[in-house]
């Protein structure tokens, strides 16, 4: 994503409501924050937030972090969420390299992975968001049952990341090459990148991981 610098973001993400600030001291007890027992869902690489206000405007008894490494894109997703209103969506502008300070075992239901950056280079591999080095990391807070969504139209970073899932040991619950052709597409919520590239034609990918 080709990042501008929007003036003060940084600073207004430090003070935001809707920003969870030193999210660590939260670790194991996300319940408290949100005041209720409702599953946890993440998004990892948020963007924009258009995905993620949507799903919690339309599943109020479901819990959501979005995190995104960026401020200035962040700011947008706190934008989106001025105009609704909602108690069970928060967002974390963090690093997914540090998410494990985050989260305690089993803390987290679901975690959300949409288009996220494919990092061309081989040298590159390990910062991809479904290496076996990040599919480890949510090992260490995603529930026993919990599953990983993952959405791109990037074919090479699909196939690299069915192969690594494979390799590191979890189920493939299902996959789709064509989304938005295919029997899961009911329900589907579209994020910014995913109407951006649907509309020049190109598949959009998606597999659900879960732990074996
Ligand atoms: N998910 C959005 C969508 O589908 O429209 C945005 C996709 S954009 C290509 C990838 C986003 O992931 C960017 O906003 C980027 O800043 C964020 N991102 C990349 N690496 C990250 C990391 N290590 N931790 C948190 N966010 C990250």
């Amino acid at each position: 994503m080709r990042l501008r610098n929007v003036r003060g973001s940084k600073e207004e993400i430090e003070t935001n409501e809707y920003v969870i600030h030193n999210p660590e001291q939260h670790k194991g007890k996300w319940k408290e924050v949100f005041g209720n027992d409702n599953p946890l869902h993440i998004e990892i690489g948020m963007g924009k937030g258009k995905f993620i206000c949507q799903l919690a405007t339309e599943n109020p008894d479901i819990n959501y972090l979005g995190i995104e490494k960026y401020s200035s894109v962040l700011i947008r997703g706190i934008e989106k969420r001025k105009d609704l209103e909602l108690s069970n969506l928060f967002f974390l502008c963090l690093d997914a390299e540090t998410v494990n300070n985050v989260f305690d075992k089993g803390e987290v239901e679901r975690i959300y992975l949409n288009f996220s950056d494919p990092w061309p280079k081989d040298r590159h591999a390990r910062r991809r968001l479904t290496s076996k080095e990040f599919l480890s990391r949510y090992k260490g807070f995603l529930k026993e049952e919990g599953e990983i969504i993952f959405k791109t139209d990037n074919r090479l970073l699909f196939d690299f990341s069915l192969e690594e899932a494979e390799n590191a040991g979890w189920a493939l619950v299902n996959h789709t090459y064509d989304l938005h052709n295919s029997e899961y597409v009911t329900g589907n919520v579209m994020t910014e990148y995913e109407e951006k590239f649907s509309g020049l034609g190109n598949p959009i990918h998606r597999m659900v991981i879960k732990q074996k």
